[in-house]
């Protein structure tokens, strides 16, 4: 059976803060469904839900080499019955992982440099040999090259393949030199070298790309999109030298967590009902304290960030206001956009709700009660908040990039295909323009609108297909390996 360890630094539900965890906390579930071991190790943040980590087992007393100290460390696993048994292991150092929230702190180098070392220091005591070490994101960047570095030589790791998956190419874990030797043991002699710098500062995400044996990101786009300068977030040059070893597999969702049949956040469950769908809008209207009448209520559930496309949102937020429909906000981010969008919310008490929180209750509400679903991005490494919502039968209105442009499709009137509306520009007006084309369906249009909320429902984002590549890349990576052997002197000298 095929053994993949997925380290990563969020996993839904024990903790996240966006699509990162999610994936983390269904894909190991759907390579399971296909007789794949997968198995997750997150760090033991202080802020796991107590229900979790009362049941958390302790499997071993570490020492963890940082530098030229070393940490503790304590391996703690649990087996989730009710996940389908997907093993979890946690890594447990409270000076590093027990404070508020994830991420954010002054020494951010060293808690994730310590995780990547610590991961590779517990596998001996888990009970399993992963074939594949599945990393994802800056936070597990160092993962391939401790591997390389200081595991390489010793039998349990050997033959260990690396896969790492870009899910943000944004946030890279740029830190200052000092680091390399401090935190992570390396001088400036050391034959990598090369391998993770960036402009006279280490980079943890260039050190994933460059030691690991292959690549992925969240899209097939967004893989195409990260090779230019416009995406490439300096690291451009850098992928197009290793495009070899990139490939885009789109993300799914969890499609029984996120299922309005079963929904337990939601007010009424539906699969297909239209009406059942509108006794949802009409609950949130009346928890919202809007009037409960017939316009279409438009949504966004995001981090409220430049990326997300704030900026032209927030520019056509007072025209967006000026028609008839009702526009709820949930999310937290920079400062800015909260301000803007409270303050709006304040002058249209009739119109608009700021929800300046993170809350997972409410936002199964939304999606499940609103009409049109805004996620205007910049860039859109994949994206799923456009799948949930297209799970729920809210219509997206996206900007064609990334993960947006591969499972959103623009509404044809011709040949009446299309799940959502779609415009090409980063352009304020054309997403505003793109909106009201929408409206106007809602409007006049209805038995049209319904239809497109059907073919939502019927867009299928679940993990099966994309699983399977996953699959495939491992099965290559394993058998790229097999040949290795192959032809390996040794071998023939063995034979000889
Ligand atoms: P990203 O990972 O870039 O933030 P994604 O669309 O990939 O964006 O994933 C966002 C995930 O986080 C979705 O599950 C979305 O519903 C959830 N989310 C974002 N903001 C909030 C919030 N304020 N409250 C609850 N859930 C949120």
């Amino acid at each position: 059976m095929l053994k993949v360890l997925f380290i990563a630094s969020e996993c839904d539900p024990f903790a996240k803060t966006g699509g990162l965890g999610d994936v983390v906390g269904s894909l190991p579930l759907a390579l399971r469904k296909m007789r794949i071991d997968a198995r997750v190790i997150i760090p033991k943040y202080g802020n796991i839900p107590a229900e979790y980590k009362k049941e958390m087992i302790h499997k071993k007393t570490l020492t963890i080499p940082v530098g030229w100290r070393n940490q503790y460390g304590g391996l703690e696993i649990l087996d989730v019955m009710d996940r389908d048994g997907v093993p979890y292991y946690f890594l447990d150092n409270e000076t590093y992982f027990k404070r508020d929230g994830l991420y954010g702190y002054y020494d951010e180098a060293e808690r994730f440099s310590y995780f990547c070392r610590g991961v590779l220091e517990c596998i001996p005591y888990m009970d399993f040999e992963p074939q594949i070490l599945h990393c994802n994101d800056w936070q597990t960047g160092l993962v391939p090259l401790f591997l390389k570095e200081f595991y390489k030589d010793k039998p349990l790791y050997e033959k260990m393949k690396t896969v790492f998956t870009i899910h943000n190419l944004k946030y890279q874990g740029i830190f200052p030199m000092e680091v390399l030797n401090d935190v992570l043991g390396l001088d400036q002699a050391y034959s990598g070298y090369e391998g993770i710098e960036f402009n006279s500062n280490v980079n943890f995400m260039k050190a994933g790309i460059v030691s690991s044996d292959m690549v992925t990101t969240v899209s097939k786009t967004y893989s195409q999109e990260i090779k230019l300068p416009y995406y490439g977030e300096n690291l451009d040059g850098l992928l197009r030298k290793y495009e070899d070893k990139l490939q885009g597999i789109v993300n799914g969702i969890d499609y029984n967590k996120y299922n309005p049949e079963t929904d337990p956040h939601i007010y009424v469950n539906y699969r297909s009902s239209i009406t059942k769908k509108e006794q949802n809008k009409a609950k949130l209207q009346e928890d919202l304290g809007f009037p409960i009448e017939n316009v279409p209520v438009v949504a966004m559930v995001s981090r409220l960030t430049s990326q997300k496309g704030l900026d032209i949102f927030v520019h056509i937020l007072e025209e967006l206001l000026s028609l008839d429909l009702q526009l709820v906000i949930l999310g937290t981010g920079d400062y800015k956009y909260e301000q803007i969008l409270r303050n709006a919310a304040e002058r249209h008490p009739q119109k608009m709700r700021a929800l300046i929180m993170f809350n997972e209750d409410l936002a199964c509400k939304i999606y499940a009660s609103s009409d049109l679903y805004l996620m205007p991005s910049l860039f859109e490494p994949c994206g799923l908040s456009q799948l949930i919502a297209l799970r729920y039968g809210s219509l997206p209105v996206v900007r064609e990039t990334g993960g947006l442009q591969d499972t959103v499709t623009s509404y044809n009137e011709k040949t009446g295909e299309g799940n959502g509306f779609s415009f090409t520009n980063f352009n304020a007006h054309d997403f505003l323009h793109t909106i009201k084309r929408a409206l106007s369906i809602y409007n006049d249009h209805k038995s049209v609108w319904n239809k497109i909320v059907k073919n939502a429902l019927k867009s299928n984002f679940n993990w099966i297909g994309s699983a399977k590549k996953y699959q495939q890349l491992y099965e290559t990576l394993l058998s790229d390996q097999a040949d290795e052997r192959d032809s390996s002197p040794s071998k023939i000298l063995r034979i000889g």
